[in-house]
């Protein structure tokens, strides 16, 4: 099936931090972005990015107000502004209602997030992967997870694949923020998505199978100290993360799949009093009458991850080491990106989590634009050629290096 030349249309929706970041990357590239729309639950939060945007770089976007559970109201808006591409910077748990709007109205999809239900604390792929065939046949494409892990961080592995090794047998996927917002207990993205991802059981792949060990908050959790590039060594913790999913089917040898998380110990104590009295839950309960979910009772009341950059200093240092096999030998090599909370802020207004999610966002959204990746169906990042997105990362504010390193050991 043909497909169609793209306009520069592209609609982002949600207005969160990663939004907001993805909306100025995407103005700042006019020739690739000519129209672009921020649509979401809050228009305020629309507004805001739209005002912030003509002060900085002189351009106009348009706003919406739109509920993105509600596929009806999704195509209708999508039917009157005509994307080209539909930039999914909600939550996971709209996901799905924004691929049925995409297939409604034959246009391309790309998130960062994978698909959450509500009321199950647990993310995989199948539900998406679902959509490939229906998006085979309407011509449309989708790219899963361009963000920084996942995204990045998958492209950083497929670059490993296509340049680096013959076969990448160890991969160790390391997330550090070793920046401080100021405040006693905040998290950088969505708390409600963030808490559910930390607290689960973790998984990490083995020669074949996933191998469960403890929660971060529990006795047992498996941790070691990495000594980060720029920021020096930190606590590192063995945590489930949704790339490891599709990078041991795609990513051909993989032996084990490990990913890590920095926290601090006054982090890991907030979260293991409020898990202990049940401000984590993620069902309802009954308060003076009304019924309410702990959990969202939660979020309203920590900081908002977009209002954190203000306050922000310091680096994240996010990246992969991977050992395999090239030309017989057995080589290791870490490849990764700093970037700085306060130069974030400084050119979007939020801090570098954001930033390091907005930005292979919009890079994911303008190779789909440029028709550099153009292949109907549904895709993790991974499957797709890594080389450009590598190219843009240096060009749009998070370069990378790849090193020499030691092998990660086995056990900690
Ligand atoms: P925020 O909570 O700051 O923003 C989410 C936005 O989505 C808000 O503006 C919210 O509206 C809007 N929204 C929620 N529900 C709806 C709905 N039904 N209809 C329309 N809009 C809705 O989150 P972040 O910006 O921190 O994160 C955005 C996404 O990025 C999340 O999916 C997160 O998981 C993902 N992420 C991915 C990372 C990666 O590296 N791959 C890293 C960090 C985040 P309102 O303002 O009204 O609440």
């Amino acid at each position: 099936m043909t497909r169609q030349k793209k306009q520069g249309r592209i609609m982002i929706i949600g207005a969160g931090g990663v939004a907001r970041v993805a909306a100025h990357k995407c103005a700042q590239v006019p020739d690739v972005f000519q129209h672009i729309m921020v649509a979401s639950r809050t228009i305020s939060k629309c507004e805001s990015i739209k005002d912030d945007i003509e002060k900085r770089y002189g351009r106009k976007i348009e706003v919406a107000q739109v509920d993105a559970d509600c596929v009806p109201e999704l195509v209708s808006l999508i039917e009157k502004f005509r994307p080209d591409i539909v930039l999914n910077l909600a939550l996971p748990y709209q996901d799905l209602h924004i691929m049925d709007a995409c297939l409604a109205t034959g246009v391309d999809y790309i998130d960062t997030a994978n698909y959450e239900p509500p009321d199950e604390a647990h993310f995989e792929y199948s539900w998406q992967w679902a959509y490939n065939e229906r998006f085979k046949e309407k011509g449309i494409m989708a790219v899963l997870g361009s963000g920084f892990d996942p995204g990045v961080t998958n492209v950083f592995t497929a670059y490993g694949q296509k340049h680096i090794f013959d076969e990448i047998n160890y991969l160790d996927i390391l997330d550090c923020n070793a920046g401080a917002h100021g405040h006693p207990f905040a998290t950088n993205f969505n708390p409600e998505i963030n808490i559910r991802e930390v607290t689960q059981v973790v998984r990490h792949w083995r020669e074949g199978v996933w191998v469960e060990t403890p929660p971060i908050i529990e006795e047992g959790c498996v941790h070691f100290t990495f000594d980060y590039p720029v920021v020096g060594p930190k606590e590192s913790y063995l945590l489930y993360h949704e790339e490891l999913e599709s990078l041991v089917l795609n990513i051909k040898g993989i032996k084990r799949a490990r990913f890590w998380m920095t926290f601090s110990d006054n982090y890991l104590n907030h979260l293991r009093v409020l898990k202990n009295v049940g401000m984590t839950r993620i069902d309802e309960v009954e308060y003076e009458g009304h019924k309410i979910v702990p959990i969202k009772f939660l979020k309203a009341l920590l900081p908002e991850p977009s209002s954190l950059g203000v306050r922000y200093k310091g680096k994240t240092v996010i990246g992969n080491v991977m050992t395999g096999k090239k030309d017989g030998k057995i080589i290791t090599k870490y490849i990764y990106n700093v970037c700085d909370h306060e130069e974030a802020y400084k050119e979007t207004g939020t801090q570098a989590i954001a930033y390091t999610t907005g930005v292979p966002a919009m890079i994911g959204a303008m190779l789909v634009m440029t028709g550099v990746w153009d292949e109907p169906g549904v895709y993790n990042i991974e499957q797709l050629d890594p080389d450009q997105f590598m190219d843009a990362l240096n060009t749009y504010g998070l370069p990378w290096q790849v090193v020499e390193h030691k092998p990660l050991p086995d056990h900690f």
